[in-house]
This record gives C-alpha cells, structure tokens and sequence, in this order.
C-alpha cells in the first residue's frame, strides 16, 4: 500500500520553517510497511493545492495533508480536500463542543468567531478529535482512496499521529516493518560489503542494507511481518549469519547501542578502569567516553598533553623519546598510553598523537598521520593510521579508532 505527504503552507516554501512533519510522517509511515514513493510541500493556493491533491491521490493510495487547519483564512487544506472529494462542509456538532470546551479550559471561553471554521467538517468524514488544539483531523475515504487531513503544529500532529492514525493506517495495512541493526567495528567499509554480497543479492524479506558511519559499518536488517514475533523469527537466521561471519566484531543489534556504550559495558563486565592521554584529538575520546551515561564506575581521571612538556612531566614521555623520534610518533603513544595508565591507576589507557591539520604536515610526517597506542595490564599496542579528512574528520576518526582498538585488546583481555 502506497502512502503520500503533502506539507501545506507557504512558510514552508519560503524556508521560515523545516519541515520536520514530513520527517515524522515518513519515518513512521515506513514503520508501519507503507510505501512512500512521493511527497510535496505546497503553498496556501487553492489552485496548486487541489492539483497536488488530485495527482497524488491519482497515484498513491493514501494521501496524507499535514497543516492549513486553522482558523484563518489562508487555511484551505480542508475546503479544498472537500472540493476534490465532491463534499458539502457542515457543521460537526461533537466539534463544536469540543472547540468550546477547550476554549473555556485554555482561554477563558474568549472564542472568535474564525474558531467556528474549525467545527466545519466535509460530509462523511471520519473526524479525529484533537487533544492538543482545536482543528481535528480529519479521514475522507473514497474508492479504497484515502485523504487524511492533520494539523500542522507539532505538538498537535505527533500526539494524534500515535494515538489514532497509527492504528488506522495499521487496519488498512496489517503488516509492519521491524528492523535490527548490526553494528560492526574493526573492519572496513568495502570488506564489510564483500563479506555479505551474496547476503544482499539473495535479499527478500528480511532485506539488508549497509550504512557507513565514521569508523563504523552497520547493517540494517528489516523484516515485513504481521507481528513482532514473526518478525524476529524472519530476521534471526539472518542476524544468525552475520555473526557467523563477522563473530565478535559485532558489538551490539540494537539500534540506539553506541560503540561507547559498548566499551563502557565491557569495561564494567571485566572490572577494569580506563584512562585517555589526547593530543591531536584534545579531549574529544574522553568525550564520547564520558557521554555513557554511568561511565564513571570505569572512567576516574584522563589528560590532555598537547605540548612535550605536558607529555613529559604528566605522561612521564621520555625527553629522549620526543627529541628523537618525535611528538608524532610509535614510540611516543607508546609511552603516552603506558604513563598515563601508571598516572590514572587505571588498568587500561588510550593514547593518541597525531596531525589532524591543516597545518604541521611534512613530507615524512603528512597531515592525518595518527599514532594511537593502548595499553591493558601493562601489554601496549601501537597502530598507525593515514587519514586523508579535514581537520575535523581526522579527528572524529582518530577517536573511533581508539575506541575500536580499546574493545580489541579489551577483548583479548581474560580477567
Ligand atoms: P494552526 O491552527 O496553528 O493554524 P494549522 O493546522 O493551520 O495550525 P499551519 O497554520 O499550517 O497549521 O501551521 C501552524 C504551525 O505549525 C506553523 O507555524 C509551524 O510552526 C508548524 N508547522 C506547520 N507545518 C509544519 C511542518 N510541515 N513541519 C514542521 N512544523 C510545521
């Protein structure tokens, strides 16, 4: 079944406002197994809206309008839906009681008469009451074709959406749309993709899509299904087979699981604190640490050493060590990550030093060259990396591969 989202009002066109009903109706549209195929935003012109309406309903079968239900003037969604439709507008008494029972809680009973407008409903309509404003929402059904008419206000269309539109859309179109993502760290983006070719050629239901994040691959694997149950029935095998594949470079199926979280989860399970030591990335991986919730009981203290000094004397880095092979350099994440664990008592630190750029590259040492050292329990490993981002970029990168080599070693790590 095919669903289509026209946003009315010109201050959508104009850009004075972001359209984020069209956002919402898509997302939970989708959920719910409708096809989106097309969507619009249209000015508060009669004529322009009456031919979206009619070519959308020409060729999707439910139409949804978000906006143009007040009570002013240049609100024609609900006039012009009625005039496509061949209806009469009349008063809808329930309405009625409704606007002046909410104008009588909300603004002292001080109606005008525009708020009238709102009780007016075309002939046969479904009317949705409104818990969160005056115009209801309204269904116009016709030759298995449906309109369905919603205000435009946020606060209004989401808390109505989820109420009772929801469950419409769900008796016209039983079958939902479930999904589980597989996350995927340590391996690369066009292996990942080879690993499962075969995978994504045999897709049917459930179907699997790979997304590229920073550092990061995630699979989403989706099922159609009537019910929960049978969706985790349909996706099983295929998650099953993912894990087959990739084994414990899957760090979590759950769709709002961070890699952080992640670490932090091991962390706790193993009993073992950590520690960062930054100079390129400037805090940023103690940042996305300490964005877990409860990362404390793992997290006590960290460092930013940007200068050899703060290497020296907080690090313990060794003058000799900087003077010979650099700030940049195996040797000197080495001993960053190695000090700063025997500085924080922690049982295991991160370190990074790098050329995030734009500047400070040189021919043997180019900008996004990143050294990133971890120590657990004494045992250190340094990897070299070559980003070719922007500043920011080399950044982001550098700290999603800490991450990633932290749950390596974490991993390995048998408490
Ligand atoms: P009202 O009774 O407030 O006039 P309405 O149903 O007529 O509601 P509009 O007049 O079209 O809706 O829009 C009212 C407000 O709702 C807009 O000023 C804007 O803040 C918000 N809004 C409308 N459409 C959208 C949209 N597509 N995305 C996000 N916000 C929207």
């Amino acid at each position: 079944m095919t669903v289509e989202l026209i946003s009315v009002g010109t201050e959508i066109l104009l850009g004075n406002i972001v359209n984020t009903n069209a956002a919402y109706l898509a997302e939970k549209c989708a959920l719910l197994g409708l096809s989106c195929y097309h969507q619009s935003a249209v000015g508060d012109n009669e004529e322009r809206l009456e031919d979206a309406i009619k070519l959308a309903l020409s060729r999707s079968d439910i139409v949804i309008l978000s906006g143009g239900l007040g009570p002013t003037k240049d609100d024609i969604t609900k006039e012009v839906t009625a005039k496509v439709f061949g209806r009469e507008i009349k008063e809808d008494a329930h309405t009625k009681a409704r606007i002046q029972e909410y104008f009588r809680q909300v603004h002292s009973g001080q109606i005008t008469p525009n708020n009238w407008k709102q009780a007016m409903v075309p002939e046969g309509a479904i009317v949705v009451d409104n818990h969160n404003g005056t115009a209801p929402g309204l269904i116009i059904e016709e030759n298995g074709k449906a309109a369905i008419l919603l205000p435009g206000p946020p606060n209004e269309i989401k808390p109505m959406f989820e109420r009772d539109i929801a469950s419409y859309l769900n008796k016209l179109q039983p079958e939902g749309i479930y999904s589980k993502m597989v996350k995927i760290c340590s391996v690369g983006e066009s292996k990942a993709e080879t690993m499962v070719a075969d995978l994504m050629d045999a897709q049917t239901n459930p179907t699997l899509a790979p997304y590229a994040k920073t550092g990061e691959v995630h699979f989403r694997v989706t099922a159609r299904a009537k019910s929960e149950e049978e969706a985790e029935q349909l996706m099983k095998p295929m998650v099953d087979e993912l894990y087959k594949r990739f084994g414990d470079k899957i760090y979590t199926t759950e769709e709002e699981v961070t890699l952080e979280e992640a670490i932090v989860e091991l962390l706790k399970e193993k009993n073992l604190l950590v520690t960062t030591a930054e100079s390129c990335t400037g805090g940023l991986l103690a940042g996305r640490l300490l964005n877990v919730p409860g990362a404390s009981s793992v997290y006590k203290e960290g460092y930013i050493t940007y200068s050899n000094d703060a290497k020296e004397r907080i690090l313990g880095v060794k003058r000799e060590t900087l003077m010979e092979y650099g700030a940049v350099s195996p040797q000197t994440a080495y001993e960053m990550a190695a000090g700063a664990a025997k500085a924080a008592g922690a049982d295991a630190a991160l370190s990074v030093t790098g050329i995030a750029g734009p500047g400070g590259g040189t021919k043997e040492k180019p900008v996004g060259l990143v050294y990133i050292g971890c120590c657990v329990k004494g045992n250190v490993r340094v990897e070299e990396f070559y980003f070719t981002g922007s500043r920011d970029k080399n950044r982001d990168y550098s700290v999603v591969r800490a991450l990633t080599l932290l749950r390596e070693e974490l991993l390995k790590h048998h408490s």
